[in-house]
This record gives structure tokens, sequence and C-alpha cells, in this order.
């Protein structure tokens, strides 16, 4: 049992299968509480679409506050084709979008683990993926998606250009770099960072730096370097020599992509996004699944939650501290897929369909064996 002061949780569902899927989280919530003897402080809030309805607008300036206030954020997916008339200052995706930039949550992890169960979901070949276990950490407001100068302009004979500029500092491969060291401490200890050093000057810096941080303060961590193009070649051809992955912005976002789907499925994927920490240690951090609201399946009570309980997960492992816990809820949830039990996004011949509920039912009493 542990005894320690409520942690803050600010909870958004918003909208979609966001609910459906968060309820089966509360769920687990209570059984912690119960079982485990933790304590959360959590208050609930609306974003996105319906945020609009109840206040014509997709997050209220009081939630972000309320999520500068909590230890971490718990978010569950925006989007609702009922407000596609309305422009891009007003679309329900701006909550995601403003509550990322207001914190400055600038370190985005997404693990892509294949369980066992699940081995055949892969478009890869299971020799290749069995066991996989890696862990993408991707730089998020820097890079060439925010440097300048950017923009379209006229040349002198009518012709156009694009323009976009790939900018890293000193200050920020580090504060991401640290973010991946201090995962791969909580993991198998090994960091491989990700540039085009051979042609980007951005990349020379990157390596430099990340060199750099890992002789001073992370020399216990095993650092090795490799080129963007490469990487993704590898992680096709053997993803499992990778545990903890950093890279900036763009590169990132590819390798991300490509690293969620060797796991096969969108409905099983967490991440979280990190922010720096204050003068006290609190690091403010944004935890929720990869999919979106998913308009075509909710209200039928069909959508697979394990990607949001993941996300949980996460938000316990690394702004909790609650190791154990976490461990008990990723196992939870590979002994309900060894036991044949899948929502439709992962069913597959000989295994049993369940409904959202009856997943988030069946972790739950996977739980309850685990602590008895
Ligand atoms: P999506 O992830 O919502 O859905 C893609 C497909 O995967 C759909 O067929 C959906 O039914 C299925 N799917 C997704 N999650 C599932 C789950 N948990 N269980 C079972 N099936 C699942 O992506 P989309 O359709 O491109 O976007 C829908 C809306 O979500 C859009 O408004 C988009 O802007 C928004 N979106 C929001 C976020 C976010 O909140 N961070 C992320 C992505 C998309």
């Amino acid at each position: 049992m542990t005894s320690q002061p409520a942690k803050k949780l600010l909870i958004l569902p918003g909208d979609g299968i966001g609910p459906e899927v968060m309820q089966e989280v509360r769920h687990i919530i209570a059984w912690l509480e119960a079982k485990r003897g933790l304590s959360f402080a959590i208050t609930e809030d609306l974003v996105g679409g319906a945020s609009l309805a109840q206040y014509g607008e997709p997050i209220r300036d009081d939630v972000i506050e309320q999520a500068r206030a909590a230890d971490a954020v718990l978010f569950g997916s925006v989007g609702d084709p009922r407000w596609n008339h309305v422009g891009f200052e007003k679309r329900p995706e701006l909550a995601i979008l403003k509550l990322r930039q207001e914190l400055a949550l600038f370190a985005n992890l997404r693990p892509a683990k294949v369980f066992d169960a699940l081995v055949d979901a892969s478009t890869l070949k299971p020799d290749v993926v069995r066991g996989l276990d890696i862990m993408i950490v991707r730089e998020t407001v820097g890079g060439i998606y925010f440097g300048n100068p950017r923009g379209i302009e006229t040349l002198a004979d009518g012709s156009k250009r694009g323009i976009n500029t790939e900018v890293y500092t000193t200050s920020e491969i580090e504060r991401v770099a640290r973010v991946a060291f201090d995962l791969a401490r909580k993991r198998s200890n090994r960091v491989c960072s990700v540039e085009k050093c051979n042609v980007m000057e951005s990349g020379l810096l990157w390596k430099e730096v990340v060199t750099d941080l890992h002789a001073r303060e992370y020399a216990d961590v095993e650092l090795t370097h490799m080129l963007a193009d490469n990487c993704a070649m590898q992680l096709v051809r053997n993803p499992r020599q990778f545990d903890v992955l950093v890279t900036g912005n763009l590169f990132g976002d590819l390798l991300s992509d490509l690293a969620s789907m060797l796991t096969g499925s969108l409905g099983m994927l967490p991440s979280a996004t990190l922010g720096a920490a204050d003068s006290a240690g609190k690091c403010p951090a944004l935890y929720e699944p990869i999919h979106g609201s998913a308009p075509d399946i909710a209200g039928q009570g069909i959508a697979n939650p394990i990607a949001q309980i993941l996300s949980f997960a996460m938000l316990l492992r690394y702004s909790f501290d609650y190791q154990a816990e976490a461990q008990l809820i990723e196992e939870a949830v590979a002994a309900v897929l060894a036991n044949g039990l899948r929502t439709a996004d992962i069913m597959s011949e000989g295994k049993t369909r369940v409904s959202t509920s009856e997943m988030g039912a069946a972790i739950v009493n996977e739980l309850d064996k685990a602590q008895a």
C-alpha cells in the first residue's frame, strides 16, 4: 500500500469516443483508490466540441489554469464533425493545440510496444516485432515547423519560392535530450540520438550538444547516434535494437508515426507530452491516446479503451512515479489480450469480441486477480 498526498489530476474527456474510453479509466482509478490506497484529487472539464456547445469556445482560460495547477492532465480526444463549418480559430482541435502551447510542452513521448497476443496485428513479420518496446522522444516546439524565415515569396521572374528554416539552439536540444536520458534510466538505459549531421548544420549541432550533455551528466547511459534516413530503415529492418530514440520535430513526426504502426493498432497506443520542470521540480505533462475522437464509431460502445488506459498508466509512471501500479495496469492489459478478449478494431478469428465497457471490466478483473 502506498500512502501519499492526493495527486492533482485534471481529466478532459473531450469529444466522440473520448468520454466512452475515459469512463473505463475512472473504474481503474476507483480500483487504485480502493485496493492500493492511492489518492487522487480529480477535476474534470469540457474541451473541444463539448466546450464549444456549452461555452462557445474550444477551451476556456479557466481550463488552461486548471491544467497549470494540476500535477498531470489526462486528455481524451477532440474533434466533432458537427463543428466542421466553423472557422479555424473555433475548431474543437484548437483545445489540444492551445494546451500544448500554453503549458510549453516540448517533448512528445510515444511508446511503441507490441503485446505478445497481438504480434500478428503488425504488418511486419512476427519475428521482427515480437517483444518490441521502444520509446520515441520528439521535440515538438522547435525545428523547421517554427523556424524563421518562413513563407512563400514571389521571385523577380514571377515564379515562387517556399521557405522553411530548421533552427535548434543548445538549450532546446539539451532539454529534450535530458528527457530522453532520464527516460532511458527508467528503461533499458540506452539512447539513440537521430539527426542528419552529414548534410545539416543544425544536425551537427544536435549531435555535439547531445554528446556533450551525455559526457557531463549521463555517462551511465549508453548513447549512440544515427542518421535519420538510416533510422527509418532500421525501424523496419530490426526495430528491437532501439530503447529510447530522441530526435527533432520533423524527423520525430515521421519516425514516431512509422514506429507506432509497427504495433498494428491505433486503439492501443498511448502518448505523453512533457514540459520543463519548474524550480520546485514540477513538470507540466499531458497524456493522451494517439487516436482521435473516432466520430464514425462514437456512441456505439465499441471503441477500444486500451490506448486511454495505457495513457493513464504512463501518467502514473512518469508524472506520479507510481511504477508498481503502472506495471500492474500494463500487465492486466496484456493478460486480457492473452485471454483472447478483443474490441472490434483488434478482433481476429477465434477471439472473443467485447464492448468498450466489457474490455474495461476485464482489465479491472485482472487487476483484482493480480492483487489477490
Ligand atoms: P481517428 O483516430 O479518430 O480515427 C481513425 C480510425 O481509427 C477510425 O476508423 C476510428 O473508428 C478508428 N479508431 C480510432 N480510435 C479507435 C479506438 N480507440 N477504438 C477503435 N477504433 C478506433 O482519426 P480521424 O478519423 O482522422 O479523426 C477524427 C477526429 O479526431 C478529427 O476531428 C480529428 O481532427 C480528431 N483528432 C484529434 C486528435 C486529438 O485529440 N489529439 C488526434 C487525432 C485526430
